[in-house]
């Protein structure tokens, strides 16, 4: 057992909150809060003093492109439209050569970066094969799960396609499965450390054929599905190609359902907001990607007033050029006046743990209330950038932009201890990403 001491405060959830101890027994939470443990037997329990600190439960990154944490700040990709950043984008991967030795160092590059951050499960909707045939899309596949439990952090891979065919990207999807969770029903590894998914980019570059033949190998296997919807391109693609918005094909596709999340959601129209929400349908708000690149804000306020739940995601290097969803968590607070009511701190960090862990289906993450995976964030709040904060919660997104975590767990073990990885050198990283790049100069 593990006992956490003298936090300053203590999230539970969207609605609880505590301070003093929290005790993890194991790879679960036990209890939080101020007298949780007085009633206990205390032999054999390690404690660490965590006095000036704020607890959180670990972030939940519910949408990232890992791959593009190799590809950021590339020329030809910022200030354009994203009809210009795809081709921009698709030359660098195509120059570099995606294969199993990038994808595993680019995977450990934003695991790392994300749980140094406080993201203790990311998403990974992976969309780039170039192409590979079936055998290497499994190795592909394999790398990047090994890739981030070799760091300590929970992986979402979401067999996704661009363009793909659609029976090649169905297929290495079901081969995806039967290697890396053979018999799991449901896409959850037994240990709880990797999920698997399917998802297509979006109506923009994947045809009916592909949503129906990923859905089904998501139908058999019980797996969560991912896709997204109406950023700029996708909705001039949908209305050119078929005349109608991306919504009406992925409801006519099968795809507006309650075990579909869809990333970005800008633009949507006050019928589509009903619909989305009649269907049951979880979204992902990416405001770190789609802020900054022109192409929208989601109306979140609107979203959530409707009923529809909503998770948190920073999109991938390619656009947002950071993991860091905190920060992303601040910027959707600061923006969100702009397309409605100002959502609270505690309302978009929320979105982050709970909002993110509701549309991947995974009721043992986002909070810290007994039961729940012990996948915990260690805030400092001691120090000048949080001196004068009236509210060290809101805080964490008001004050101290970039702010990283002391210590992070995952299911109650530490993957990051006073603001250092455990399980690997940062420099090391970096220098295996260098190398590699080097070897296939992108500029
Ligand atoms: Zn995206």
């Amino acid at each position: 057992m593990l006992r956490l001491t003298g936090a300053t405060a203590i999230v539970i959830d969207a609605t609880t909150e505590a301070s003093g101890e929290l005790l993890l027994d194991g790879a679960q939470v036990a209890v939080a809060g101020a007298d949780g443990a007085t009633s206990r037997d205390m032999s054999g329990v390690t404690s660490l003093d965590v006095s000036g600190c704020v607890i959180t439960p670990g972030l939940v990154n519910a949408h990232h492109h890992l791959l593009q944490s190799a590809f950021r700040t590339l020329p030809g990709t910022r200030g354009v439209p994203m009809a210009e950043w795809l081709p921009a984008m698709a030359g660098a991967y195509a120059r570099v050569g995606i294969d199993p030795e990038l994808v595993a160092i680019s995977t450990r590059i934003g695991v790392a970066e994300g749980l140094l951050s406080g993201v203790t499960t990311v998403a990974d909707h992976m969309l780039n094969w170039a192409g590979a045939p079936l055998v290497e899309s499994v190795r592909i596949a394999i790398s990047i799960a090994e890739a981030a439990r070799s760091l300590g952090g929970r992986l979402v891979f979401v067999r996704g396609s661009a363009r793909d065919d659609p029976e090649m990207a169905a297929s290495s999807a079901e081969a995806i499965v039967n290697n890396l969770l053979p018999g799991a029903r449901g896409g959850v590894s037994d240990d709880k450390m990797l999920q698997l998914a399917v998802g297509p980019a979006g109506v923009h570059s994947d045809s009916r054929e592909t949503f129906e033949l990923l859905g089904e190998v998501a139908a058999r296997h019980g797996l969560r599905r991912r896709t997204q919807a109406n950023e700029q391109v996708d909705v001039a693609i949908a209305l050119e190609k078929y005349g109608r918005r991306p919504l009406d094909l992925l409801e006519d596709w099968g795809w507006l359902a309650d075990d579909v999340t869809i990333a970005h959601l800008v633009a949507v129209t006050d019928d589509e907001i009903r619909r989305l929400a009649a269907a049951g349908v979880t979204g992902t708000h990416a405001p770190g990607c789609d802020v900054p690149m022109g192409w929208g804000i989601a109306a979140v306020a609107a979203l959530r007033d409707a009923g529809i739940v909503l998770g948190l995601g920073t999109s991938g290097g390619g656009s947002n050029d950071a993991g860091h969803l905190l920060a992303d968590a601040r910027l959707a607070m600061q923006v969100s006046a702009l397309v409605g009511p100002q959502l609270s701190a505690r309302e978009v960090l929320a979105m982050a743990t709970a909002g993110s862990a509701a549309g991947l289906g995974r009721a043992e993450l986002g909070h810290l209330r007994a039961g729940a995976a012990a996948d915990v964030c260690v805030w400092d709040v001691s120090g000048v950038a949080d001196a004068g904060v009236a509210d060290p919660v809101a805080g964490l997104l008001w004050a101290a932009p970039g702010r990283r975590p002391r210590h992070v767990l995952v299911g109650g073990e530490f993957v990051v201890r006073d603001y250092e990885l455990v399980h690997a050198e940062e420099g090391e990283l970096v220098a295996r990403l260098n190398e590699r790049l080097a070897r296939t100069r992108v500029v």
